[in-house]
């Protein structure tokens, strides 16, 4: 029998080996497919905005960060949202 997880961010079940595992051997709560696509997003992101040294500092946090793909999801959220605030003034 094959075993599901389903992922937190797109909600499909998928077979387990679609899932990588992080550093303590864990699987990761999304699935690869999304992992994947949220590299692209930031790595968009990234490119559009080399001259905002605020972003550059966030983005600094998010490599050196020694998170799993979770929190560093989190961390990249807020950062978005603290970029869209400097953004307004
Ligand atoms: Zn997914």
């Amino acid at each position: 029998m094959t075993e599901l997880r389903k992922c937190s961010r797109c909600g499909s079940e998928i077979e387990l080996r679609y899932f990588s595992t992080n550093r303590k051997g864990e699987y990761n709560k999304t699935c690869d497919g999304c992992l994947n696509k949220m590299r692209q997003y930031n790595q968009n992101r990234r490119d559009r905005s080399k001259q905002m040294r605020d972003e550059i500092q966030w983005n600094k946090c998010l490599i050196s960060s020694d998170d799993d793909e979770e929190v560093k999801e989190i961390k990249s959220m807020l950062a978005i949202k603290t970029i869209g605030i400097i953004q307004m003034y």
